[in-house]
């Protein structure tokens, strides 16, 4: 009888852990995938897919308003709220059974079930029954925080509830200050609700370039969105079909709901971590791993958010297909976590890559930045006010672009394009003997000849 029923055992049928079985299955391995939920986990589920379907369902709101300045007069509109969840239902389901054919003709078998370790070669399903592994892959993703248990946490909603609302509220409160709940806040926006961010910090978006921070919060704020700083909801009353939300500061906001987007855990609970001898990493809760996603324990891994790296999909694809490469496919592969583009698809949508003006400064002696806002050409002609903000963060002594930061319409779409000259460690020479595309916003990229500051540090003064 063999020793193992399986040679890899990949707990999580998300983004990385979907990867990780494919790639394994394809160099031979015979593998069996657990998921407890919907195979396609959080991204594909309740994460950036349905979250951009309602992103690009609510921005249509600004076409209808910007069509007048371009001679197009349109009928009054309706939106439909349960139309738009029912169509994004369908195509979530569609894309679930893809990645479950996708799966299953990767020749690897799945369990529809919770899996559990029981030690480090030991899986337990919900069944009972247990499976034999000579690896294991943990791929559980992470969870939405509720934050402290404030009084009437339980009228709260995170982002697992937001996409099946019965119904569009007309006033809601989100509580957050990062990418989920600036993104919430445009998509609510967009569908004509009354929309109150509060954020516990000075400013929205901790941690990015603080000219996008300003930019987007001026840009939420024109469109119409409340963003209240320096405060924390304490306490959530309900009347009915009416929620109160008392602030730190002493005011309360009533609306139709309150969400919360506060962060998200790893999801580590529960899993029989312990009994496996696997270890948390104590920086950051999730599980500790080394360049090659390796834990602990030597013959089990772990990727993607349960790891708390970069949470981002792409990342755990990535960390998913270099492990499986690395144990099954005899060619060791380590994922370069630096200069990952990354998005927040708020309105307007953040794109970015590389480092902020202040982390160059602390990282480089002489920096200098290339920095433009101005009127996209639509916005003429359609009369709205705004204003896309670009900037190019440089290290002064190897000319080197180490950062890239857009604020507008097709950031996300930008930076992608962008960050493959970044990895490339393009320099400023490089984006200036570009010619530019006419006329687009792009261009301003590689047109800015003049920095706007120059920071050289004075090393003999410090
Ligand atoms: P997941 O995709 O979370 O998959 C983990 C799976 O494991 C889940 O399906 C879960 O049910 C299953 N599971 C957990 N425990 C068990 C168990 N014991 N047994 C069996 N199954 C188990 N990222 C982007 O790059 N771009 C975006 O635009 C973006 N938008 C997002 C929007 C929202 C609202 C959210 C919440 C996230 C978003 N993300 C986005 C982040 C992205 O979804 C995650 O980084 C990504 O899904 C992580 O993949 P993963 O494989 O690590 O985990
Ligand atoms: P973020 O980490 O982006 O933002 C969390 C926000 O909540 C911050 O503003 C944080 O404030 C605030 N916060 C944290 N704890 C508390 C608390 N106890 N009380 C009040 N406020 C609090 O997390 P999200 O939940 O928005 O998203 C989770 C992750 O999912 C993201 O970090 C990202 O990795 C991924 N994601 C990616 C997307 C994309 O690629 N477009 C979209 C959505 C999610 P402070 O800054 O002060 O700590």
């Amino acid at each position: 009888m063999a020793e193992f029923d399986v040679d890899l055992f990949v707990i999580g049928g998300g983004s990385g852990g979907v990867r990780a079985t494919r790639i394994a299955a394809g160099h031979g391995a015979r593998v069996m995938i657990a998921e407890e939920y919907r195979m396609g986990g959080t991204c594909v589920i309740r994460g950036c897919v349905p979250k951009k379907l309602f992103v690009l369902a609510s921005h249509i709101h600004q076409e209808i308003e910007d069509a007048a300045g371009f001679g197009w007069t349109i009928p009054p509109v309706t939106f439909d709220w349960p139309t738009l969840v029912a169509n994004k239902d369908k195509e979530i389901a569609r894309l679930e059974g893809i990645y479950t054919s996708n799966v299953e003709k990767s020749g690897a078998r799945i369990v529809k079930t919770r899996a559990v370790l029981e030690d480090a070669h030991t899986l337990r399903l919900a069944n009972g029954e247990a499976v034999k592994a000579k690896y294991v892959l943990i791929a559980t993703g992470s969870a939405p925080n509720h934050g402290e248990a404030i009084p009437g946490i339980e009228h709260v909603i995170s982002s697992n509830e937001v996409f099946h609302l019965p119904e569009l509220p007309k006033r809601i409160v989100i509580q957050g200050g990062g990418y989920i709940a600036l993104e919430f806040a445009g998509i609510f926006a967009g569908f004509g609700c009354d929309v109150t961010v509060i954020y516990r910090g000075d400013n929205i978006l901790r941690g990015f370039d603080e000219d996008v921070r300003s930019h987007v919060r001026a840009e939420m704020e024109k469109e119409g969105i409340t963003i209240l700083t320096g405060c924390t909801v304490e306490k959530v009353d309900r009347h009915g079909k009416e929620f109160t939300s008392h602030l730190s500061n002493g005011s309360s906001i009533a609306s139709d709901r309150v969400m919360f987007a506060i962060g998200r855990h790893p999801n580590v609970a529960n899993l029989g971590l312990e009994k496996a001898g696997v270890a948390i990493n104590p920086h950051n809760g999730g599980i500790a791993v080394d360049d090659f996603s390796k834990t602990s324990v030597s013959n089990i891994y772990a990727i993607g958010d349960v790891t708390h790296r970069i949470n981002l999909t792409p990342v755990a694809i990535r960390e998913g297909h270099a492990f499986a490469d690395t144990v099954f496919g005899k060619r060791t592969v380590q994922v370069d976590h630096a200069n990952i583009p990354t998005a927040v698809f708020s309105q307007p949508e953040v794109g970015t890559v590389g480092l902020t003006e202040k982390q160059a400064r602390a990282q480089f002696s002489d920096v200098d930045i290339y920095k433009t806002d101005f009127r996209p050409i639509k916005a003429t002609m359609s009369g709205r006010d705004t204003r896309i903000l670009m900037k190019l963060v440089v290290d002064g002594t190897t000319d080197r672009v180490v950062g890239c930061h857009i604020v507008g319409d097709a950031a996300a779409e930008i930076i992608q394009a962008v960050a493959v000259a970044v990895k490339m460690k393009a320099t400023k020479a490089g984006f200036d003997a570009t010619i530019a595309l006419h006329p687009t916003a792009a261009e301003e990229l590689v047109t800015m000849r003049t920095p706007t500051a120059r920071y050289v540090r004075d090393e003999a003064a410090e």
